[in-house]
């Protein structure tokens, strides 16, 4: 027997420190670690020791021979990347953590995502580090809580990972705080040895399409973050009256948003979506989405362990036109010699397969449609539709690229969502490269703009630190990366020590109206919103409104 990854893996590589015979690749030493879609375990070396089962922090691990028939595609998804992936076997010796100088250091993350938490991880460990957190929001989890889709339950999971970090005695949260309005970022370099900003990427790319703003065309990333109940977007408008929407972009975000268009109400009902959301999909008249991605199918952004999974809603075909499915020349050369890399050919494969899947009448539709390109957004007043150009193949370079050719399509919608991505946004006081929507550093180190010198005391982690690619997971290598340099630098003497106590900064924010939420008072709505959510079979009930965040908290601290 072998233990197999599947589709909740979230590449944190948590499992790969414990795997006694190393057979869970690519780890984060070796270069497709940047790049892989999942981890594999080979299943000719592993020894079912179970270790990395409880290790995982997304139940992503299972036995092979408890296996659900929906999994049972990864067994040949794990084989496969040992096809043209050697690698070695054997222990891994443990990485012994830096001997520190003898005293305290303080430092400040700013973000309580994902990558403020593996940040996090690595500098908790030592007591003699103290980390505050800030956040602008009265809760934490960043992406995973308004990101993660509501039916990825077991994606969610890392928030026992993050929980147990927050628990840590030298760890103080500051949540319902923002930097910048109720503390200022010199008011923090002058509390604090380092500043770690872990913002992520704010807002998202735009098509530069006329028509880009009409009612009832969004970015992907605020319909996404509608229905997780962030609560600067409860009030969105989302009209779900006509039976058509369209997605521009064929990434996991564009996945996500199309799965949960299509899904049976009854199915979300039971998990942690927000109720304002819920209310309006069981109203919805949608009943295809199309997804438009300007390049072939050897190209798809999503993951494949995503694009699998889509073939398991209730209810929803997956819709794919054969002809649809034509290849590159240097793809097809590589797919004709067996020589092409294991997840490319496992892309043509599933898309195929799906090409080929009978459909149901009565059945909801997700239709994916590669070598397109939006032209033009249609409205009058509101959107009615989307032109489309039809793609080829260009000249190779180092990524396949496409022209458009003559050939128009036009797609009737009443909804058109811009699932092309994240992007960050400027963070006030630091350096901030437009080009790539990033903070300018090397290995987390701020970098001034002009002369790329290091910013002393300043760090980054995270989408804004390498922009908005990488799952959950990929954000602890990063976060790894960052508090390795905080601490090369708190060894050489790099950092300056701070001119004033951070023992004053609850009551700066407290002057300045800020209700800030602590560990204490986030246990207590992280408590009352499961608790509303068990009375109603659901998962959890989500608080969205700012004063009903701050009524729990405070209910729970007065207890
Ligand atoms: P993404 O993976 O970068 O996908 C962006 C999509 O937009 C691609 O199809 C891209 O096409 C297309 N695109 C970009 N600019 C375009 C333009 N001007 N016109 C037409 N199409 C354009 O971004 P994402 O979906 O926002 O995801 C961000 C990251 O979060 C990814 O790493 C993703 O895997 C991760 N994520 C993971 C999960 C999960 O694990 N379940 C869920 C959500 C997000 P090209 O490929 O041709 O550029």
């Amino acid at each position: 027997m072998a233990h197999v990854i599947t589709r909740p893996c979230c590449n944190d590589a948590s499992c790969v420190s414990v795997c006694p015979v190393n057979c869970i690749h690519p780890t984060p030493d070796e270069p497709e670690f940047l790049t892989a879609e999942m981890l594999y375990i080979d299943p000719e070396t592993c020894i079912d020791c179970g270790a990395c089962i409880d290790e995982c922090p997304v139940e992503a691990i299972i036995p092979d021979d408890s296996l659900e028939a929906q999994d049972e595609p990864y067994l040949q998804i794990n084989a496969d990347y040992y096809k043209d992936h050697d690698v070695d076997g054997g222990l891994v010796p443990p990485k012994k953590g830096p001997q520190l100088p003898d005293k305290e250091l303080h430092v400040a993350i700013i973000g309580a995502g994902p990558a403020a938490f593996y940040a996090a991880e690595e500098l908790v460990r030592k007591p003699q580090i103290k980390v505050d957190m800030f956040d602008r929001l009265p809760v934490p989890y960043g992406l995973v809580r308004a990101g993660v889709a509501p039916d990825h339950a077991a994606t969610k999971g890392v928030e026992k990972t993050f929980a147990s970090i927050a628990n840590k005695k030298n760890f103080q949260y500051f949540l319902n705080v923002e930097v910048g309005k109720h503390i200022s970022h010199d008011e923090l370099t002058s509390r604090y040895h380092a500043i770690v900003y872990a913002v992520g990427a704010a807002t998202d790319k735009r098509l530069g399409l006329e028509g880009e703003d009409l009612p009832g065309s969004l970015p992907a990333t605020e319909f996404v973050a509608w229905y997780n109940g962030h609560p600067d977007y409860v009030d969105l408008d989302v009209d779900l009256s006509a039976e058509r929407a369209v997605v521009i972009g064929n990434g996991n975000v564009a996945l996500d948003v199309a799965r949960i268009l299509v899904s049976d109400p009854d199915a979300l009902a039971t998990t942690d979506i927000a109720d304002h959301a819920l209310a309006k999909l069981r109203e919805s008249n949608v009943k295809e989405v199309v997804l438009v991605a300007r390049r072939g199918v050897a190209q798809g952004a999503y993951t494949n362990s995503e694009f699998l999974a889509l073939g398991d809603v209730d209810g929803v075909d997956v819709i794919i036109d054969p002809a649809d499915l034509v290849l590159d020349d240097a793809t097809q050369a590589a797919l004709d010699s067996d020589s092409l890399d294991s997840t490319i050919a496992t892309k043509i494969r599933l898309a195929r397969e799906f090409a080929e899947r009978p459909t149901t009448p009565g059945n909801k539709r997700i239709v994916f449609k590669f070598l397109a390109s939006p032209l033009a957004i249609a409205g009058d007043g509101k959107v009615t539709g989307l032109t489309c150009v039809r793609n080829e193949y260009a000249a190779a370079g180092d990524r396949v690229s496409v022209a458009p050719t003559t050939d128009q399509f036009d797609i009737e919608a009443g909804l058109l969502l811009r699932a092309i991505g994240y992007r960050g946004v400027p963070v006030t006081d630091l350096p901030f490269d437009e080009g790539h929507g990033v903070v300018p550093n090397t290995e987390g180190r701020v970098q001034d703009a002009a002369g790329g010198e290091v910013m002393r005391g300043l760090y980054v982690t995270g989408w804004i630190k390498r922009g908005a690619t990488g799952g959950i997971g990929m954000n602890r290598q990063c976060g790894q990366q960052t508090a390795e340099s905080v601490l090369a630098d708190f060894i050489g003497e790099a950092l300056s020590d701070p001119s004033v106590s951070r023992e004053d900064v609850a009551a700066i924010v407290a002057d300045r109206g800020a209700h800030r939420i602590d560990l204490a008072g986030w246990k207590a709505i992280d408590a009352a919103e499961k608790a509303a959510g068990k009375a109603a079979g659901r998962k959890r009930l989500k608080f969205v409104s700012i004063a009903d965040f701050e009524a729990a908290a405070a209910a729970g601290q007065v207890q």
